[in-house]
């Protein structure tokens, strides 16, 4: 089979509203290679977008859910529960940051775990308004979308938005908004738009993932709190993307010293299964009725299996601080190339969620069009790479963190000569 064959069938079968960003077919995949149906190896620097931090069918989650699938496979646990959806909850209550008692539910995505933080916290603050941040990404269901701060491609064509939803500037000292400037805006949104008291949540991610890689820088953290408790407002981290050792740390919030009131999370703590949750203070997650909370497949035993074969993991292959390790390595690389790179304007990320920026050199403008290429030039070398950035001109690595030293180093060789190719023109 050939790759162009499948996608000509591609291109007529399935609605081109779900974009892809390679035409690569995957035959199978192991770690941090991907195979695809002509026998071409790759290696994976999107892992699935921070899916599987712990590597394409890790052995111990791998080991996991056959054990799983030998048992049971699906009996919704709104109707007969098990044992492990429990233990996944308490262990996720014990490491989420927060020295209060949490409780936890269990969703499939993360656009899902987003909805849910949202009506919880709606129903423990009986407010319904959520300030969101732009830039920002959190799914592409109603809520999830409204809450994304970008237009192009997530709200295109799907008409009105979900009520009540306010959007600040995310602090992003590199396109000129200061933690001050985000900060004014947010005290005239509270006097033109919306009284805090009709406020349930502040909803951000640590680090914004499509958005463009860009931390929050930690003043603005710190008075997000405080506003939120000033005012009896929650803080929701959105940890989908951050979550589960990517940022060297198990949830990106440790780097703050402030915790969130709740927290969601989905693609890492699956390893490659759907599974997803928000994990929240005890008082606060309880405030939904029973019954308002779940869904047929919230919490499916082979995603939660897989769950807590991820934890493990990530314990016992100290994969925190392999993850600074190999972050630091990629940054020193790619500073190396800066005078080499014009193009280069920021390298940064915390742990492995490291990004480049790219500008036309010599100039504030975005390269999108460098960056693109970059991606294209990688991929043809064996390289998979994303772009992310509300300009599209960033690549951002969210290769796994249990890549192989001897493959890790022969994709910043590849990565290097890309680099140097694509500053010289070639
Ligand atoms: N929140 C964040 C921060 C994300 O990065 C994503 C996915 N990129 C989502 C929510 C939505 O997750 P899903 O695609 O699993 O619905």
């Amino acid at each position: 089979m050939q790759n162009s064959q499948i996608a000509a069938r591609r291109a007529e079968a399935v609605s081109r509203g779900v974009g892809v960003t390679t035409q690569v077919y995957a035959e199978r995949a192991e770690n941090a290679e991907i195979w695809d149906v002509e026998g071409r190896r790759y290696i994976d620097f999107a892992a699935g977008i921070a899916v599987v931090n712990t590597g394409h069918r890790h052995p111990q989650v791998i080991a996991a859910v056959r054990d799983q699938i030998d048992r049971f496979t699906h009996t919704c646990h709104q109707v007969v529960p098990y044992e492990n959806y429990v233990r996944l909850a308490e262990r996720l209550n014990d490491l989420v940051p927060g020295n209060f008692k949490k409780k936890t539910v269990f969703v499939t995505t993360g656009a899902e775990a987003v909805e849910n933080a949202v009506k919880i916290a709606r129903a423990a603050t009986n407010r319904s308004a959520v300030i969101a941040f732009t830039g920002g990404f959190h799914g592409r269901t109603f809520m999830g979308m409204t809450l994304t701060g970008k237009v192009q491609p997530y709200k295109v064509g799907f008409g009105a938005m979900m009520p009540d939803v306010f959007h600040v500037p995310f602090p992003a000292e590199l396109h000129g908004t200061s933690v001050e400037d985000a900060l004014s805006v947010l005290e005239k949104l509270f006097k033109a738009d919306v009284d805090p008291s009709r406020v349930a949540a502040f909803i951000i991610e640590p680090v914004q993932g499509e958005g463009g890689f860009y931390e929050v820088p930690k003043a603005f953290m710190l008075k997000l709190r405080e506003i939120a408790d000033q005012h009896g407002i929650l803080l929701i981290a959105d940890e989908v993307q951050t979550g589960f050792a990517r940022t060297g740390k198990l949830f990106a919030m440790e780097h703050f010293g402030v915790v969130a009131d709740l927290t969601t999370m989905a693609k890492g703590l699956g390893g490659g299964f759907p599974i997803a949750a928000v994990t929240g203070r005890a008082d606060i997650m309880d405030a939904p009725g029973p019954g308002g909370l779940g869904g047929t497949y919230g919490g499916n035993p082979i995603g939660i299996a897989a769950g807590n074969a991820v934890l493990d993991v990530i314990e016992s292959e100290n994969l925190c601080e392999r993850a600074d390790r190999l972050g630091a390595r990629l940054k020193q690389r790619l500073q190396s190339l800066r005078e080499t790179v014009p193009q280069i304007v920021d390298i940064r990320g915390p742990g492995f969620m490291n990004a480049v920026e790219f500008n036309v050199p010599g100039s504030g403008t975005p390269d999108a069009d460098f960056t693109n290429k970059v991606r294209v030039r990688a991929l043809e070398k064996g390289l998979i790479l994303l772009t992310c950035g509300v300009y599209g001109n960033v690549v951002r690595f969210l290769a796994p963190i249990t890549i192989q030293d001897e493959v890790f180093a022969e994709a910043l060789d590849i990565l290097e000569s890309v680099l140097r190719d694509c500053a010289k023109g070639a």
